[in-house]
């Protein structure tokens, strides 16, 4: 049988679809949602990643603004636009893209971010909320994967999860949401013993390396469901390859999901929730 494909657009489009009513409610009743964009400088990546976001906001009625710093900034002056944003009204949420150039001190600028107002789920408050599994804002990219996983009806409670990737922003998180669901979850890293034999364990395996096609076949247990949040450079410098070698993850898993295609729509479509979340949080309590 072949593998199942997890298409990260049509989990998008269906939470798009349940966000656009809530963005008109709040539009008609008070205002829309906001949310503020910091890009500083001129990074390649950066520009296209924000441009998504701030089309996503578009298309569905949630006002944006952004905020282009010269890539000179410094921290100080950062944190001075941070505060601005902090203290506007119609602004639910502020997110500073990263990476920050090296003069600026990345974890200040985040931690400056009100925690109401950190729709990344980055602030130190909120990633305290994640580990006792209090509601608040999740990390995208983390929230996007447990979307996807419920969206397809893939079982997590008492399934065997591993997670390869200890980040912050998604290794560590995921492998929260995942614990949360009840799933027995493994960690591993750089520094891993035996990495394909702790792989073959997993019924849910997520790949956030970093590495192109670094997931090989053998690591992967025949019928698992394989998350590859990888977001690789082609070798010739164009296109995108994930963690995963992706002739192996279709030939061996049970559904997977591909990139591009997978979870990286999943991550504006979370922003986005995240988003709408804090406006009705600020604007009902008003
Ligand atoms: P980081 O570089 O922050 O973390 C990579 C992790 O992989 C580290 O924990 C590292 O271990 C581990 N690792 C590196 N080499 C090995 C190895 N040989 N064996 C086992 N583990 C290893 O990356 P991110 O978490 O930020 O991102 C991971 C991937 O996900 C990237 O490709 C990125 O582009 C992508 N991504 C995609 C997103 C999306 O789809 N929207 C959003 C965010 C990221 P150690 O800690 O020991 O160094």
């Amino acid at each position: 049988m072949s593998a199942k494909i997890l298409d990260g657009k049509w989990v998008r489009d269906q939470i798009f679809g349940e966000l656009a009513p809530r963005v008109a409610r709040l539009a008609a009743a008070k205002r829309p949602p906001g949310l503020a964009v910091v890009l500083v400088g001129n990074d390649p990546a950066s520009e296209i990643y924000v441009r998504g976001k701030i089309k996503a906001c578009g298309d569905l009625g949630i006002y944006s603004e952004k905020i282009t710093p010269p890539a000179s900034i410094s921290t100080e002056d950062l944190l001075g636009i941070i505060e601005g944003l902090n203290q506007r009204n119609e602004i639910d949420g502020i997110l500073v893209q990263v990476p920050l150039p090296k003069q600026v001190d990345t974890r200040r600028v985040l931690v400056s971010i009100h925690p109401q107002k950190d729709v990344d789920g980055f602030h130190p408050f909120n990633v305290g909320s994640l580990v006792a599994n209090i509601p608040g804002p999740r990390a995208c990219t983390p929230a996007g994967i447990i979307e996807m996983l419920r969206r397809y009806e893939i079982p997590i409670a008492r399934k065997n999860a591993v997670v390869v990737g200890r980040s912050d922003i998604v290794g560590k998180p995921v492998a929260l949401l995942l614990l949360h669901e009840s799933a027995t979850v493994t960690i591993c890293h750089s520094k891993t013993s035996n990495l394909p034999e702790e792989c073959r364990r997993a019924d849910i395996l997520v790949a956030a390396i970093g590495k192109p096609a670094f997931i090989k076949g053998d690591f992967i247990k025949p019928g698992a469901t394989v998350i590859d949040v990888g977001q690789n450079r082609g070798a010739d410098g164009k296109g995108l390859v994930g963690d995963v070698d992706p002739e192996a993850m279709r030939e061996r898993s049970g559904a997977y999901t591909p990139v591009p295609g997978g979870v990286g729509p999943l991550t504006i479509a979370m922003l986005m929730n995240n988003t709408v979340n804090s406006a009705e949080r600020r604007l009902c309590s008003a």
